[in-house]
């Protein structure tokens, strides 16, 4: 079997002590799909190393897998993380041009720190190398292999929306970007829409043709395109959420509600998760439901994200000041309607609070996937699970049909689906929740792994349909 490469902007190194950091999902499966083959995970440090300029690696075997990570100096965070990857390349996949900023500074920082990254890659690798590359930091990096000489198989995973041609040629470089993704031997999406708008973007903008099969030929170069829904560690999240009420943060939760019902939301602090309309809406349910009153409480975790960048900085402002007013005008001496927490809790804890909560508010306004929704649903009690209300811009709408499917743009929709959520009979949510289960189980991060690889690594040549 070939050795697998993963490149990811971050790469969770493991202590020198043999502790993993590998604490999220994807990257225990990868690491996994590593051990498995033999591999060698490649990006940055997550360091800023003064001016210096990226010329080296720090390289340190853990088992059979070598971890290889670069620092990068100031100026390519700023222009190639901060800048180009996350206030262009985000918002923009994220339908929001409103906060694209496309500056030229920093566009040329993103494709000079893919060619360092390439440069420093291209000597580790061996001919029968398989390269996986993730997400939108690195989408370049083929291209630059490339023109190194390197012919390997080389993968490509986008883990957030792909965007619709109208939104995509905003971008004054999206030639190159779409030019980038052609030099890839496979690119994944999350979704069929994805896949669509992908296909929208070479067709319409005249980068390439379909040639059937989620086959495109582009710049004289023949790939595959396909959709690989992303899964969650299911079994994993089953048991630790079996296990939550022995957390102490799950226990403090459990007692300091006394007899009020949970509704939970958690996301990173982004625009793109809808906090702001999701709050509007669980203040709408408020005044709605007269009963709610000192019987319902919104826990919405929500740790502090990307600070740096301008618009995140404004925005941690806003939710704090609306959740200050709602908590303000609604709630009574004895009742805080939200609690707000800018805290990133342990995997285990968030287990056992989804576990206790009666409904899951995964409300984003876009978003690739929605891991949140994933394991809303399998941290749930079987016998008395909580119903997930699930914005439709969520990749995970489309695989999670047991869901409460709201518009997050339409609060009082969404205020009328939270009420229906916490009043269900216990027959429907456990109806709802065992059509989504079987596929939590089956689709789980592991079979999303050997899905991509087998399609990668079958080295498939285009065959034109026979006739
Ligand atoms: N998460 C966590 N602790 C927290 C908040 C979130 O471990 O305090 C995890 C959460 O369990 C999920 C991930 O962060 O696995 C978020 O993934 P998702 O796809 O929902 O959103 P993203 O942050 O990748 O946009």
């Amino acid at each position: 079997m070939a050795r697998l490469v993963v490149v990811s902007n971050r790469v969770p190194v493991p202590s020198a002590k043999g502790g993993t950091a590998a604490a999220g999902g994807l990257a225990v499966a990868l690491e996994a799909a590593l051990k498995s083959r033999g591999g060698l995970w490649f990006g940055w440090s997550g360091k800023t190393s003064g001016d210096r300029e990226i010329e080296w690696l720090e390289i340190r075997d853990h088992g059979n897998v070598t971890y290889a990570v670069a620092d990068l100096n100031r100026r390519d965070v700023d222009e190639y993380y901060t800048g180009f990857a996350n206030r262009a390349l985000w918002p923009l996949c994220h339908y929001r041009l409103d906060l694209t900023d496309f500056s030229r500074k920093d566009m040329a920082g993103y494709f000079r720190v893919n060619r360092s990254f390439a440069r420093l890659l291209a000597p580790l690798l061996r001919p029968d190398d398989l390269i996986w590359v993730h997400d939108y930091h690195l989408i370049p990096l083929a291209a630059e292999l490339r023109h190194m000489g390197v012919k390997n198989r080389i993968g490509f995973f986008h883990h957030i929306p792909w965007p619709p041609a109208d939104v995509l040629s905003t971008l004054p470089v999206h030639d190159t970007i779409m030019r980038g993704l052609a030099a890839y031997d496979l690119v994944g999406f999350q979704t069929d829409y994805d896949v669509e708008n992908f296909a929208g973007c070479m067709i319409r903008e005249g980068f390439g043709k379909s040639l059937g099969h989620g086959w495109f030929e582009s710049y004289g170069h023949k790939f595959q395109v396909g959709n690989f829904a992303i899964g969650i560690d299911t079994q994993t999240f089953v048991a630790m959420a079996e296990e939550g009420m022995k957390n102490s943060i799950v226990k403090r939760t459990c007692d300091s509600l006394r007899n009020c019902d949970l509704v939970i939301g958690v996301d990173r602090l982004d625009y793109s998760k809808g906090i702001g309309q999701r709050i509007e809406a669980f203040s709408r349910f408020c005044e709605m439901s007269p009963s709610a009153k000192g019987q319902v409480t919104f826990l919405q975790i929500t740790p502090k994200s990307r600070s740096e960048v301008p618009e995140y900085a404004q925005m941690q402002r806003d939710i704090a000041e609306l959740t200050g007013r709602v908590n303000g005008s609604l709630g009574d001496v004895d009742w805080t309607p939200i609690r707000y927490v800018n805290k990133t809790l342990g995997r285990g804890a968030l287990a056992g609070l989804y576990r206790i909560a009666k409904a899951g508010l995964v409300t984003p306004l876009r978003d690739g996937m929605n891991l949140v929704a994933k394991e809303y649903v399998a941290a749930q009690d079987p016998t008395d699970p909580g119903v997930l209300v699930l914005s439709r811009f969520a990749g995970a709408a489309r695989e999670m049909d047991g869901a409460l499917i709201v518009n997050p743009y339409d609060v009082e929709a969404t205020a009328n689906a939270i009420g229906r959520a916490i009043s269900m009979p216990v027959e429907a949510r456990r109806e709802r929740y065992n059509s989504m289960m079987p596929k939590l189980l089956e689709h789980d991060v592991a079979a999303w792994c050997r899905d991509f690889l087998d399609v990668l690594s079958a080295n498939e040549e285009f065959e034109p349909e026979a006739g």
